[in-house]
């Protein structure tokens, strides 16, 4: 038996029946944290753990395997709070004190990726001239994570529209010269804001740039993956203890955008189309149990402010920064997910992403006030890049047709796809699709599709392997086309295939594309649970 005394510097005040749960909450939590050092020492029910309590001192006691203290434990809970309040308190003490896993190190790192000049911005046709100031800084952050077999990995996310392959390889594989991590023990995400910076050669035939405009956008880029290495690194070096707990939250503003009219369907609002209001939350503690970070995730379009020019991260940056305006010292992390044919609603404004912000916060504050279940070691990972078919590409007199369509994005589709034909005597066939999936003991399962993702993967994901414990993030390490469905590849319009022109591919997809995905998700998913 141990006991352990909160000294009077660190510990609570004196605890009275007039306290909110909210404060004795908190006292108890340090407590019990102080008490379990070593994740060995940490109880496995409220039961193994009683409390007593004197004024002005707060003791707890580890009790062991097989010793109970029942007469203990109800005097503390009618001294503190009285018989109703008590059994309140225990639930909850229960769900804090084995909220969270211990065995795990996090090292955390961000860097500011604002263009220092006016760039294109990426995601709107629309735009016909480059940015003009910045409304919210951007930033990369880094989450390393290292279980107690020495496994370490590292997710970064950033308030990007997307990381192109090409930028995806590089940074992986200075990666793995520099740091020894394979390329699927690092996850790179983006939130998919329309107001950051033209990153690489994406979405290439939508914006009308001259040469000093994409050479401007090439040199940002460049910094960028330097920036993002080092930032690897800097959360690699700042690898601390941690403890780590899985839940869920719920925020109402996505809205499916498939709007079908007379003749077609078109992006608008979808009441009755197909969402999923989920917002996976992990929460990361240190040894103490304070907050350190906290990685959420939402499936919605980030595209509230829709094509201002000003730089911001639209709602999800805001909800990053209110929640570390919440919590100093602490890091939001947001990971988008299925959202392709969701978009935040009412959208329009800046004003509108700010609110969305607040919103996905507040429902991350209740999760993080909630019952998270602890995240066990060991982390398992796997990366796998295998084909997905196109349709039967078009023919050379088909495109030479296209050269003369009165959109001038038709035209430079055309133009690039003659050029390739040119070049190779073909168009591609299939493209190499992204899948990494990251497997937390059997506590959770974070499965990173690659590409805008429509719901209906996340959905029937969530059906097929269980929602509680899974994770479908959407827009990671590639995003070079819409995912759509076989549902929605039918029924056509942008995400179906309308798109694809932007993205420079060289037609839809084939009917297979849904089944060879979550056929692959399945089978990475049963090789991680089970080798
Ligand atoms: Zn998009």
């Amino acid at each position: 038996m141990r006991e352990v005394t909160c000294s009077s510097a660190q510990g609570p005040p004196p605890l009275h029946r007039q306290q909110s749960a909210v404060t004795r909450h908190a006292v108890l939590r340090v407590c019990t944290v102080q008490l379990y050092p070593r994740p060995s020492d940490f109880p496995t029910s409220i039961h193994r753990l009683a409390l007593s309590w004197s004024p002005g001192i707060v003791w707890a006691r580890f009790l062991g395997e097989t010793m109970s203290d029942p007469v203990t434990r109800r005097s503390f809970l009618r001294t503190v709070s009285g018989g109703a309040a008590g059994l309140a308190l225990t639930t909850e003490l229960s769900s804090r004190a084995l909220a969270s896993s211990p065995g795990w190190k996090a090292g955390l790192a961000r860097a500011i990726i604002t263009p220092q000049k006016s760039l294109w911005m990426a995601g709107y046709a629309s735009r016909k001239k480059p940015s003009e100031g910045v409304a919210q800084d951007l930033y990369a952050k880094a989450l390393a994570l290292e279980d107690q077999t020495g496994k370490r990995v590292v997710l970064v996310t950033s308030d990007l529209l997307g990381f192109p392959a090409a930028v995806s390889h590089n940074i992986a594989a200075r990666v793995e010269k520099q740091y020894h991590l394979t390329r699927g023990e690092l996850l790179l995400s983006s939130s998919h804001t329309h107001c950051g910076p033209v990153i690489g050669k994406m979405l290439g035939t939508m914006y009308p740039m001259n040469p000093q405009q994409w050479a401007d956008v090439e040199a940002y880029t460049s910094d960028l993956e330097d920036k993002v290495v080092a930032l690897v690194g800097t959360s690699l070096k700042s690898l601390q203890p941690a403890r780590l707990s899985f839940g869920h939250g719920e925020a109402g503003f996505a809205m499916n955008r498939r709007a079908r009219t007379k003749e077609e369907i078109v992006i608008g609002v979808n009441q009755d189309g197909p969402v999923d209001h989920d917002v996976p939350v992990l929460r990361i503690d240190d040894k103490h149990g304070k907050l350190r970070a906290v990685v959420l995730g939402y499936a919605c379009h980030n595209t509230t402010a829709q094509d201002m020019l000003q730089f911001n991260g639209d709602y999800a940056g805001s909800t990053q920064a209110w929640l570390e305006a919440h919590h100093p010292g602490a890091t939001a992390l947001f990971v988008a997910g299925c959202g392709g044919d969701a978009n935040p609603y009412p959208r329009g404004s800046i004003e509108l992403a700010k609110q969305h912000g607040e919103e996905l916060g507040a429902a991350v504050e209740k999760a993080l006030a909630g019952k998270l279940q602890p995240v066990h070691a060991p982390l398992k990972t796997a990366y796998e890049e295998f084909p997905v078919a196109f349709a039967t590409p078009p023919r050379r007199e088909e495109l030479q047709a296209q050269l003369q369509n009165q959109d001038v994005n038709h035209r430079n589709w055309a133009e690039a796809m003659l050029k390739i034909l040119d070049r190779d005597g073909r168009l591609p066939s299939e493209y190499p699709y992204p899948l990494e999936i990251w497997q937390f003991s059997n506590d959770l399962t974070f499965i990173a599709l690659g590409g805008e993702v429509v719901v209906d993967y996340d959905l029937r994901l969530k059906k097929e392997l269980g929602a509680e414990k899974l994770w479908v993030a959407a827009y990671c390490n590639d995003v070079f086309a819409y995912i759509p469905s076989l549902r929605v590849l039918k029924e056509g319009g942008y995400e179906g295939g309308g798109a694809m022109i932007y993205y420079g591919q060289p037609g839809p997809f084939a009917p297979s594309i849904e089944e060879t995905i979550i056929g692959k998700v399945h089978d990475l998913v049963l090789r991680r649970t089970n080798g």
